[in-house]
Formats: structure tokens, C-alpha cells, sequence
């Protein structure tokens, strides 16, 4: 009896699957593929459809769906038979009318276009060698992030990537190279699940979008890969760009969009239960606090279940190493804690801590405000990008890069990783008035990234008769604010080689001309890239600038007596663990003359001076009267 049971138990394990699975549209088998579907408790009816083709053609079955008796909502039906190659679509009826095919939310692979479900055996479109990938062991504290595009990336001809603007761009040694000669150790990939604006079936055509309009969250996107008529290509092709990622030591953080939809007639959600997933003002219309028509609604079970489930998938499938939450703000709290809750603690999470839009939901959001309700999770600093490059609501206002005084405050909010500080005058500060983190690695570093102006164009907006030299000079200047602060430093790819969007501020959808890396840039301005390379050399070598505790922080970092647009800071090396410096000043100047600090008398190495930065040494400097001098519009840093 004993071991009848414990064959049941195991036979019972081998039917109900594990996690995302449970729920997924197919559960595949050899001789036998399992459906399911979560409705609503009002569904009357649900028909399953089996076809040859992801797009097109008549079904070659038709099955009605049973309701699970022991649930309200749960739909099932078993099909005899060896599926795999076949698509599957769900028709919910409600109210007598059906919503229409659909590949349900749980779909792990789809047809072109994401309309049909794909019944693949996932285990068979695993790389050779996936089953040693690892996570690149690093901690947030040591994480320096490139935000990329696949499209911009790799799709100009000066790239020299023979697959341009799929994820195989990424496996290219070209592409390698350059990532590791950066020195970057994770890219932030924008929206790589399957998105609906890139039509898949006229890939022969350029199209261009940033794919911020989810149709499949847990399938990668089509465009990407080098057929999307065949769903395994894809799902392999995304693989291997995280393996061929992972051993260079550079981490794959996605870009998540659970915040809204592409559409809400046509969503997976809202044709397998109708309103339960969205936010809905008192008057019945939809809430829209993603700007983009819709908002979900995380704070309802299926919903949180399913963001949680997700993130899970991307992580045990695709071995990815972080999470980006698009408008962060737009969730609950208790959504988001969760989240970080299931997860592994290397993973790094971070958002947008803001919405585009009022949300219709009375308790806590995830805004930045609230990060410190939400350990382990970071927010991007707009104080701190603002203060360097304008504020948002202007292309053409400077700020501290333009030389305009009074960002001071603000810029040392980012320089401590917007924790509490005895150095910072909260009430100076252009948008947080308190410390919102309470660790540095709760806050993103930053000055530009995919939205807005990139660097090169809001510099020529703003900065009235900029010259290329002062561009450069005031380009590396803004980095090394970055790549210095005490929080999490994030870069917008290209920025390295000095990219330009000719002046679009929102290129969502323009076209390459626009959105593209021009690689030769490299030769034309090698000093660009240079100075990246030894500013992020230097930031990885000396844990001095990312100490990655608030307590550290406060006790080894001081500020200089500030003046307007000009900011200095003092480390002392001698008490960070592993730091090889000891005293260690940091100068930003933004001024169009030289300034001086006033630092204690004595010889330093110089490593960051006159737009040249090398971890090294690239002099020393011996002063009597402890006056050091700072060149125009760049930073100085120096140690003894
Ligand atoms: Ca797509």
C-alpha cells in the first residue's frame, strides 16, 4: 500500500509540473499535451484550437474545455498525441460572445507575431554547454550597467556585427570585446520579450521601436531573433546571447513592462478574463498611470502571481541576472516586495520610481519615495540627472554642465547614493527633499538614458555655441560624476563613442539614422572611449567608490566647501576594506576657467585630470599651500 501511494505521489509530481508551467497554456508531452486556462468565474465556454502554422490556415482541431470541477476557473483538455511543432490558440466566451483566439498568459513560446501558442520541447532549445551557464557573480554594490538597444547596437554597417540587430549580435566577438574593453560587467537589454509594434512577418523591412508595448511576457521577442516563423529559434538564439554574455562576466538584466499593455481588447489578459488585470477609475474607464492607455493591476492576486511567476521563468529558463521595472511607480509596494522576496538575492532589481499617470489604487506605489519600504530594490535618480543636464520638462535648460549654479546640492545627493548624509543640504535639493535610499545601492547613477535627449544632444540644446571640445570635456565630466557615485553607475550604450540622436528627444520608433551606434565614432573620437575605459577601470579597482553601505559611506566619505558649480569630496581610503588608496579627492568642475580646492599639503598621484583619466597615475602633484587646481569643465581626482 505504502509504495502504491508513493507511486501515485510520483506519478501525480510528473502531472502537475512545476511553477510557471502549472499554469502555462501547454504542458508538452510525447503522446499526450496538456492544456489549460485561468478565466474568469463567468466563462461560459472555452474552445481550444490546434494548428499546423503560427499564422494562417484552419485549424486541424477543435476542442471544447472542460472546467476543472474542482475550480470555477481553471479550463483543461488533454490531446492524444506527439504536438510538438503544432500552435494552439484559447477562445473564451463570455456573455454569449466570445473574446476571441489568444495564447493565453502563460505562453513560453509563440508564432510569428505572438497570436499563436507553440507546443516546443524547451529542454531541446538549450545551447550546448547551457547546463554549466551560471550568473556572473557580482554584487550591486560592483555593478556598472550599459543599457542597450539590440537594434542600435549592431544594425549600422560600421558595426561590423554580421547579425544586426538580433540578440546573436551580442554572441560576436566584436560585440564582446567591445563590452569588456568598456569594462562594463552587466547590460540592461530594453524590451526583449515579445512585443507587438516590429511586424515579424516584414523583417525584410527596417522597422524600428524600443518595444515598450508587451503582447508575450514570457516569450523573447521575434524581431530579435533570425526567424521568428520558428519559435525555438528565438528562444535558442536568446539563450546563447545570455551564455555567450555570461562568459564574458557581463550579467543580462531585462527590461520589464508590467505596468500595461500593448492593447486591452486585444491582450492576452483581457480575452481570458475580461477586466481583472486592469485598473479602473471610479467611472468605470480604464486608469491610465502608464501614459500608454492602460495600467495592470498588481495588487490583485492573479496579477502579482503572475509578475512574480514571470520574473521567476526568465530567471530558471534564460538564466537572466536582473530585473529593470518599467514605471516602477504604477505597482504596489507589497507587489514589488514580493518579487524581490521570490527571487535569488543576486539578482538585482531596479525601476522607474514614478508613473506617467495618476493610478487608480489608494495604497503605497512603488515610487522612489517609498524605496526604503522596499529593501533590495533601487530607483533611478532623476535628482541627480537633472542636476547635471537639466530637468526633464526641458530640452533646451541647463544645469550644472552648463555652468549654472545652484545644482551643487543635488549632484551631492547622487554622490552619496541618496542616503542620508551629514554633508547634504536636503532642503537644496532640486527634487527629493530627504534621503530616499537607505543604501547607496538603492539608487541608479546616472545622466542619460534611452528616453530624452542622449548626452551629445541635450549638451548642444542646452549649452548655448558648444564646441567639440567642450562637448567632449563636459561629456566625460558628467560620467565621472557617475561613475564615482556611491550609488549603482548606469550608462546609455553609445554614450562611449559619443553618440548623437541629431537632437530626438523621444525616438521610440525613429528610424536607424537616428537610433543607430555609429562604430567609427571610435575613431574619430578615441579619447572618448579612453577615458571611459580608465574611469571604469579605476571604479572597479578601487572600492572606495562603491563602498555599498550607507554606514560607510557617511563615515569615509566628506564634502569640500562647495561653490557654485564646483563640487569636491574627500575618501578616506584607509577605511574601506580592500582600498589600496588613502586619501583620495574628488573635483568636479563646471566652470569655463580653472578653479582650485584646497586639500592638505603633500604630494598626490594624480589618476583623473584635463579629460585624461588612468587608474595608474598620470602624475603626481606636490602642493605647499594645499591648493590644487581643476581645468575647466572636468574632474580631478588625486590620492596619496
Ligand atoms: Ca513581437
Amino acid at each position: 500500500m505504502k509504495k502504491m501511494i508513493q507511486l501515485v505521489a510520483i506519478i501525480m509530481a510528473l502531472l502537475v509540473p512545476q511553477s510557471i508551467n502549472a499554469r502555462t497554456g501547454v504542458n508538452y508531452g510525447p503522446s499526450a499535451s496538456a492544456f489549460s486556462v485561468e478565466t474568469n468565474g463567468d466563462a461560459q465556454q472555452v474552445r481550444l484550437r490546434i494548428y499546423n502554422d503560427g499564422l494562417g490556415g484552419k485549424p486541424v482541431k477543435t476542442i471544447n474545455m472542460k472546467r476543472d470541477p474542482s475550480s470555477k476557473t481553471l479550463w483543461q483538455a488533454s490531446v492524444k498525441g506527439d504536438l510538438k511543432g503544432k500552435f494552439y490558440t484559447f477562445d473564451v466566451k463570455y456573455n454569449g460572445k466570445f473574446r476571441g483566439e489568444c495564447p493565453g498568459i502563460w505562453a513560453t513560446a509563440v508564432g510569428v507575431n505572438g497570436k499563436r501558442g507553440a507546443i516546443v520541447d524547451l529542454d531541446k532549445t538549450d545551447p550546448q554547454g547551457w547546463n554549466t551557464d551560471k550568473r556572473p557573480e557580482i554584487a550591486a554594490k560592483d555593478l556598472i550597467i550599459y543599457e542597450m538597444h539590440h537594434r542600435d547596437f549592431s544594425i549600422d554597417e560600421s558595426s561590423g556585427m554580421e547579425h544586426k540587430g538580433k540578440f546573436l549580435a551580442l554572441t560576436e566577438p566584436r560585440a564582446i570585446e567591445h563590452l569588456k574593453a568598456l569594462g562594463v560587467n552587466a547590460v540592461h537589454i530594453l524590451p526583449s520579450f515579445d512585443y507587438a509594434s516590429v511586424d515579424e512577418t516584414r523583417l525584410d523591412e527596417p522597422q524600428y521601436n524600443w518595444g515598450y508595448d508587451p503582447v508575450n511576457y514570457n516569450v523573447p521577442e521575434g524581431g530579435y531573433s533570425t526567424d521568428p516563423y520558428r519559435p525555438e529559434a528565438r528562444i535558442r538564439e536568446f539563450k546563447q546571447m545570455v551564455q555567450a554574455l555570461h562568459r564574458a562576466g557581463i550579467k543580462v538584466i531585462l527590461d520589464v513592462v508590467y505596468n500595461h499593455t500593448w492593447n486591452i481588447d486585444g491582450s492576452n489578459f483581457q480575452r481570458t478574463r475580461p477586466d481583472y488585470f486592469y485598473r479602473k477609475n471610479a467611472d468605470g474607464s480604464y486608469s491610465n498611470g502608464s501614459g500608454c492607455g492602460n495600467e495592470t493591476a498588481s495588487e490583485r492576486e492573479g496579477m502579482r502571481n503572475f509578475m512574480i511567476e514571470s520574473v521567476k521563468y526568465w530567471v530558471s529558463e534564460y538564466h537572466i541576472d536582473g530585473f529593470r521595472f518599467d514605471l516602477m511607480g504604477v505597482h504596489d509596494i507589497e507587489t514589488m516586495n514580493a518579487i524581490r522576496q521570490a527571487l535569488p538575492d543576486d539578482i538585482f532589481i531596479y525601476g522607474e520610481g514614478w508613473s506617467a499617470g495618476s493610478c487608480a489604487y489608494s495604497g503605497e506605489l512603488a515610487m522612489k519615495a517609498n524605496i526604503s519600504k522596499m529593501p533590495g530594490i533601487a530607483a533611478f535618480s532623476d535628482e541627480m540627472r537633472d542636476a547635471l543636464r537639466g530637468p526633464w520638462d526641458s530640452n533646451s535648460k541647463a544645469a550644472f554642465l552648463g555652468g549654472m549654479k545652484g545644482n551643487e546640492e543635488s549632484i551631492k545627493f547622487g554622490i552619496v547614493g541618496a542616503i542620508q548624509h551629514p554633508g547634504v543640504d536636503y532642503g537644496k535639493v532640486n527634487y527629493s527633499k530627504a534621503p530616499y535610499a537607505t543604501e547607496p545601492t538603492q539608487m541608479i547613477a546616472y545622466v542619460s538614458c534611452h528616453d530624452d535627449m542622449c548626452l551629445v544632444d541635450r549638451l548642444k540644446a542646452s549649452v548655448k555655441g558648444i564646441t567639440t571640445d567642450e562637448l567632449i570635456r563636459l561629456d566625460l565630466l558628467a560620467q565621472t560624476v557617475v561613475m564615482t557615485s556611491q550609488g549603482v553607475p548606469f550608462m546609455l550604450s553609445g554614450e562611449e563613442m559619443l553618440r548623437d540622436k541629431k537632437g530626438v528627444h523621444n525616438s521610440f520608433e525613429s528610424p536607424d539614422s537616428i537610433n543607430h551606434l555609429d562604430w567609427g565614432n571610435l575613431e574619430c573620437y578615441p579619447q572618448v572611449m579612453d577615458y571611459y575605459k580608465g574611469l571604469i577601470a579605476m571604479r572597479k579597482a578601487h572600492p572606495a567608490f562603491h563602498m555599498g553601505s550607507a554606514e560607510m559611506v557617511r563615515r569615509n566619505l566628506d564634502f569640500l566647501p562647495t561653490e557654485n558649480c564646483l563640487v569636491a569630496y574627500h575618501i578616506n581610503g584607509r577605511n574601506v576594506p580592500g582600498e589600496t588608496w588613502g586619501d583620495i579627492y574628488v573635483a568636479f568642475n563646471a566652470h569655463k576657467r580653472a578653479r582650485t580646492i584646497t586639500v592638505p599639503a603633500g604630494t598626490y598621484t594624480v589618476v583623473c585630470r584635463n579629460i585624461k583619466c588612468d587608474q595608474q597615475g598620470l602624475t603626481t602633484v606636490t602642493t605647499r599651500d594645499g591648493k590644487v587646481t581643476i581645468p575647466a569643465q572636468s574632474a580631478l581626482i588625486i590620492h596619496n
